[in-house]
C-alpha cells in the first residue's frame, strides 16, 4: 500500500503536518519511535503556545495535537523506530519497527535527541543520578542536591522545575551569561534554591553506585574543584535525528537539515519540519508551523505530479 503522505515523528511538527495533510484529504500515516508528543512529553509546562495563556502541560498539549490529527483521518503507528529510508523509483520506502511503509511523499519530522557531555561517568550513571529529563526523574530527588548543566531555555526552565523537589539546584554554565530568554533568567534569579555556578564545565561525574559529585573546571583559571551532588541533569542542546535520511538531504555542519521556506529538501517529495531542520527559533509554535507548511508543500507536489 502506498500512502500519499508518510510522516516520521509525532511531535508538534509531525502532528501539525498530519492535521494539514488530513484536511487536504490525503491518505496520511504518522510513524513514531515511541508515542505521540515528541519533546512535549518531557516538558512539564508550555506557557508560550498561543491561546494557552494559563499554561498547559506538555502531555495535555500533545494529546490535543494527536486527537486533532486523528480527527482529520491521519493514522498513527507508535513504537516503530525507523531503521532506513530509501527510494524505490519515486516512492519512499521507510523500514520501521520491522515493517515496511511506502509513501509518495515523506515529511521527516523526527526531532532531536539530547546532546551528551561525553565526560567520564556520564554514560555509567544514566538512571543512577544522570538524567536528561527533569519531568521523568525529578521526583526521585526530593530534598536532594542536584546539578543542572547548560545555559539555554531548557536548562533554566528545568532547573526551576527541579526546585519543586530538590532542596538545592546548582546551575552549571560554561560562560558568565545565560543564553535563555530574560523572563526565565529573572525567575531563576528570584529562586533561592538555585545557585548559578558560572564559567565552569563538568569534567567528570563521580560516585560509587550512584552519583556523589561532579568535578568542575573553571573556564577562566583552569582550576578544578569537586561539587557534591546527588544528581546531574544535562540540558546542553540537542542533536538532530537525521541518520536514516542523511543520504537524501543537505545538512549544516551541526547536522540540521537544510530546506527552503516550503520545507523542501534536495530530494523531490521529501520535506523536513520541526527541530530537525536548520532554523533560527525552535519552539512548539515554529515546529507546528513547519509541519503545516510541509504538508501543504506535499499536497502541491502531489497535485503537480498527479494532476
Ligand atoms: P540551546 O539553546 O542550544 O542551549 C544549550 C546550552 O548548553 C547553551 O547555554 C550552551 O552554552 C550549553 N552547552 C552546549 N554544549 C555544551 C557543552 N558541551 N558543555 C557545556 N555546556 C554546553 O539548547 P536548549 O536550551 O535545549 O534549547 C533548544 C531550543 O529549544 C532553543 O531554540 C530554545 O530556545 C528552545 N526552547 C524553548 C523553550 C521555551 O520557549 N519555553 C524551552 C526549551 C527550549 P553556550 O550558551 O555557551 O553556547
Amino acid at each position: 500500500m502506498v500512502r500519499d503522505v508518510l510522516i516520521v515523528g509525532a511531535g508538534p511538527a509531525g502532528l501539525a503536518a498530519a492535521i494539514y495533510a488530513g484536511r487536504s484529504q490525503l491518505d496520511t500515516l504518522v510513524i513514531d519511535q515511541m508515542m505521540p508528543g515528541g519533546q512535549l512529553l518531557i516538558t512539564e509546562e508550555i506557557e508560550n503556545y498561543p491561546g494557552f495563556y494559563e499554561g498547559i502541560t506538555g502531555f495535555e498539549l500533545s494529546e490535543k495535537f494527536r486527537q486533532h490529527a486523528e480527527k482529520f483521518g491521519a493514522r498513527i503507528e507508535n513504537g516503530k523506530p525507523v531503521e532506513s529510508v530509501d527510494l524505490d523509483g519515486d516512492i519512499f520506502v521507510v523500514k520501521a519497527g520491522g515493517e515496511e511503509f511506502r509513501g509518495k511523499t515523506l515529511i521527516w519530522a523526527a526531532g532531536s535527541t539530547p546532546r551528551k557531555l561525553n565526560v567520564p561517568g556520564e554514560a555509567e550513571f544514566v538512571g543512577r543520578g544522570v538524567s536528561y529529563c527533569a519531568v521523568c526523574d525529578g521526583a526521585f530527588f526530593k530534598d536532594k542536591t542536584v546539578a543542572v548543566v547548560g545555559g539555554g531555555d531548557s536548562a533554566l526552565e528545568e532547573a526551576l522545575y527541579l526546585t519543586k523537589f530538590a532542596k538545592k539546584v546548582y546551575l552549571i554554565h560554561r560562560r558568565d551569561k545565560f543564553r535563555a530568554v530574560k523572563i526565565i533568567q529573572d525567575r531563576v534569579k528570584r529562586n533561592e534554591k538555585i545557585e548559578p555556578v558560572l564559567n565552569k564545565v563538568v569534567v567528570s561525574i563521580n560516585g560509587k553506585d550512584f552519583v556523589e559529585s561532579v568535578t568542575l573546571k573553571d573556564t577562566v583559571t583552569g582550576e578544578e574543584s569537586v561539587l557534591p551532588v546527588d544528581g546531574v541533569f544535562i540540558f546542553i542542546g540537542n542533536e538532530p535525528n537525521v541518520v536514516p535520511v542523511a543520504h537524501l538531504v543537505d545538512t549544516t555542519e551541526q547536522g540540521f537539515i537544510i530546506t527552503d521556506e516550503e520545507m523542501k529538501t534536495k530530494t523531490p517529495g521529501l520535506f523536513a519540519a520541526g527541530d530537525v531542520r536548520h532554523k533560527p527559533l525552535k519552539q512548539v509554535v515554529t515546529a507546528a508551523s513547519d509541519g503545516a507548511v510541509a504538508a501543504m508543500s506535499a499536497t502541491k507536489y502531489l497535485e503537480e505530479k498527479e494532476g
